[in-house]
């Protein structure tokens, strides 16, 4: 497993957490060994916006005697009273809600309280003026929320709510499909998408991502809107090169879709690239590096994607990325110009170019 370290909360948060979307349709023996399954392989972090009540009592028996090991992202405003979701901003509704997850879960606390599945300004506003808001705030303030987060799939609400400075981490639709413009969920264009990932990075807020796979859309050249499928190990590579993201959320119902998940540390590199998406993707993508590195090797060891990385996050004010990038081994200034790269580059991103005006800006 690999972690990411959470720069406000400092938690370490696996790249691959659990989304939970299906888990309540399966019967409760599959259910428990997905779960510790995952456990045993140093699965850390895990969403309950789920489909289904019957999710929280699996949680609750699998990992109650683990409780310290997990991170749970917990959702004020899904509601279960029927025993399927539902959304709510009803505080008096999330107040019963949030007493009976913690039940079910056998836990006292929650380690990401989520403002949950906000996507207009409109749902905004209910949700403070009926009071939702300040339960949420009221329960961090008692210690059973241990931090605040958002979970939203529009990239302009987003921007409103990380302004009033109370959340440290987001849940996020990220994939191909979303940000060049397909899917029910494509919200924002993608340079907009794309500014919100780096601000998240710069803030230090993380991001938690949703339909990785667009709902199985991508996985499929039937329904994916590229006419191609996608596979499951490039939406991942995919989301966790997004400034920001600290881990991919992939729904899971049984063992099998675990160990599907976990092969993706021993993919070889080909199995994760991306770079496919060059020869689909509209003209918007077209010369805006995305850091997949495909373009590797570069004969003086340049780590492309990542200075492209430091150089957009620092010009989107991210102060720590200056030092990053003046950490690194090689930089910009080394590039020789052997247009390896431009040559490679599905993106079409006039990377020699580029890195000149790095060099430039940082002067090294
Ligand atoms: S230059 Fe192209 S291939 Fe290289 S990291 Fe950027 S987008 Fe990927
Ligand atoms: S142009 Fe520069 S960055 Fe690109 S492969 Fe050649 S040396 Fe490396």
């Amino acid at each position: 497993m690999e972690y990411r370290v959470h720069k406000k909360t400092g938690d370490s948060i696996s790249v691959i957490g659990l989304g939970t979307s299906y888990l309540s349709e399966v019967p409760e023996k599959e259910a428990l060994e997905a779960l510790l399954f995952a456990h045993e392989n140093g699965v850390n972090y895990a969403d309950l916006a789920t489909a289904g009540a019957k999710t929280f009592e699996y949680y609750g028996k699998a990992f109650a005697d683990v409780r310290k090991d997990m991170y749970y992202q917990v959702h004020f405003g899904a509601n279960y009273e029927t025993g399927e979701y539902g959304w709510t901003t009803d505080p008096e509704k999330v107040k019963k809600q949030i007493d009976w997850m913690l039940r079910q879960l056998k836990t006292d606390y929650i380690d990401y309280g989520f403002i949950h599945c906000i996507d207009t300004e409109a749902d905004w506003r209910e949700y403070r003026e009926k009071g939702t808001l300040d339960y949420l705030m009221e329960m961090g303030k008692q210690g059973v929320v241990r931090h605040i987060g958002l979970s939203t799939h529009t990239p302009e609400l987003a921007n409103i709510v990380l302004d009033e400075g109370i959340v440290e981490q987001m849940m996020f639709s990220i994939n191909p499909g979303y940000d060049y413009r397909h899917g029910e969920y494509a919200n924002g264009s993608t340079d907009e998408r794309m500014r919100l990932y780096r601000r998240c990075e710069a803030e230090g807020t993380g991001i938690s991502v949703m339909k990785p796979f667009s709902g199985g859309q991508l996985l499929d050249g039937k329904t994916s809107p590229f006419g191609k499928a996608l596979t499951r190990y490039q939406c991942i590579q995919y989301a966790l090169d997004k400034p920001g993201v600290l881990t991919v959320l992939p729904g899971i119902r049984d063992k099998e879709d675990v160990r599907q998940l976990l092969g993706f540390f021993e993919a070889p590199r080909e199995e994760r690239d991306y770079g496919i998406l060059g020869t689909f993707t509209p003209g918007e993508a077209e010369g805006n590096c995305v850091y997949c590195n495909h373009c590797q090797p570069c004969p003086m060891g340049l780590n492309v994607g990542l200075i492209n990385k430091y150089y957009d996050l620092s010009m989107a004010g991210d102060t720590m990325a200056e030092q990053h990038y003046k950490k690194l081994e090689k930089h910009a200034s080394d590039c020789m110009d052997c247009g390896h790269c431009d040559s490679r580059c599905p993106f079409r991103v006039k990377q020699s170019e580029r890195m000149r005006q790095i060099s430039a800006y940082f002067g090294i």
